[in-house]
């Protein structure tokens, strides 16, 4: 079913708290930066709360310790979510794999979480940008048509 009305602030929320359990042993810490709430998107919601796992998880495997940052607000009709960490980074002649089947850079990588998560985000008539910079961080953006009560 795609006509579940999903409640980002409250699902990037659970993830997050979820999450922080198993990152806080790397000492790093997540935190949540949600603006103009509610933000609303419609879709398959445990479709989307696999999405914002997989990128929460890839920045905890891509960090020693540091500071995930997960961003979100309302753009035009659109929710943009940014996934911000502080980690090892993306050489700029590995960001084009970024995505296809089974590109790992993990000894024990499937390469798939992020190929799963483009094609869910694209099902839904979003999209994704990364921008990474080597040993500074990356940041994934993702943009979801926004849910427009209609009255
Ligand atoms: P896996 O996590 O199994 O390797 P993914 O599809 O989730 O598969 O990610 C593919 C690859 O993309 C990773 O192996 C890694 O090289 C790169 N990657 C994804 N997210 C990040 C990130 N936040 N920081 C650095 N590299 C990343
Ligand atoms: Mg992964």
């Amino acid at each position: 079913t795609k006509n579940e009305i999903c409640d980002l602030d409250g699902l990037l929320g659970h993830i997050v708290t979820l999450l922080n359990t198993q990152a806080i042993i790397k000492n790093i810490y997540i935190t949540k930066d949600i603006m103009n709430t509610p933000l609303e998107i419609e879709g398959v919601s445990n479709q989307i709360k696999q999405v914002f796992i997989n990128f929460i998880k890839n920045a905890i495997e891509a960090m020693d310790q540091g500071e995930i940052t997960v961003k979100a607000r309302k753009e035009d009709n659109f929710v943009v979510i940014e996934v911000i960490d502080e980690g090892c980074g993306i050489p700029k002649s590995l960001l084009s794999k970024v995505g296809e089947p089974f590109f790992t850079t993990k000894e024990k990588g499937t390469g798939l979480g992020l190929m799963v998560s483009y094609q869910i985000i694209e099902d839904h008539g979003g999209d994704i940008n990364v921008k990474s910079e080597e040993g500074e961080g990356t940041t994934f953006t993702i943009r979801l048509p926004a849910y427009e009560k209609v009255y």
